[in-house]
């Protein structure tokens, strides 16, 4: 199996002034590239042939045998939270629809979904990952270590459910523009987040897990 660096479909200037274009070139072509050829290089050593989706290998990580199964973890989880990540960038954008409902029942208005969703990515200490997370009717917000994400198993990152949009908080992320103002670059988010396709995920679950 060999996973690819997917391509991004607007321009790396694109989501200037909230993210500047060196960020966005040295974040995709270097840091997301080396998850991938360390995830290739990992299967390919430990002999692991399976040819799915990174999703699908992620949420069977916990049952794959491997004498580096942290290091894929982190690779892979690399993978797919890059990949997912880019979707989720566009300016411009406005929730609606099954999203914006279930986000005020959840958190009783969008300024205060907005405002948890600050608060819990600036309480996350270290390098990792917030997200939106739908699981049994309900959405959560979720922050992850490293590179896990909620695809993976619950008995790995304690929280596993649906993917409906996150943000990078490793330093990589946003240094360069704003060294450490990490609540500036938090707040830049509500600036840039593609809700549309926030909204895309979201409708991928919401009838299947409604119960
Ligand atoms: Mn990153």
């Amino acid at each position: 199996m060999q996973y690819y660096l997917p391509k991004i479909n607007y321009a790396y200037n694109a989501l200037e002034p909230f993210i500047d274009a060196e960020t966005m070139f040295i974040h995709h072509t270097k840091h997301h590239q080396a998850y991938i050829d360390n995830t290739n290089r990992i299967l390919k050593e430990e002999k692991i042939y399976s040819n799915i989706s990174i999703e699908k290998l992620l949420k069977s990580l916990h049952k794959i045998k491997s004498n580096n199964t942290v290091l894929l973890q982190n690779n892979a989880g690399g993978h797919f939270n890059h990949s997912f990540f880019w979707k989720l960038l566009k300016i411009g954008t406005t929730v609606s629809g099954n999203l914006k409902q279930q986000i005020k029942k959840n958190f009783q208005s969008i300024d205060n979904f907005k405002l948890e969703f600050e608060k819990k990515s600036m309480q996350h200490f270290g390098s990792g990952w917030i997200f939106l997370v739908f699981k049994k009717g309900k959405l959560s917000i979720n922050s992850y270590k490293n590179q896990d994400n909620p695809l993976m198993s619950s008995s790995i990152t304690g929280f596993s459910g649906y993917p409906i949009l996150c943000l990078d908080l490793w330093e990589h992320a946003y240094y360069l523009k704003y060294r450490n103002r990490k609540l500036d670059y938090i707040q830049s988010f509500w600036n840039i987040l593609n809700w549309e396709e926030a909204m895309i995920q979201f409708e991928k679950f919401y009838y299947s897990d409604k119960l």
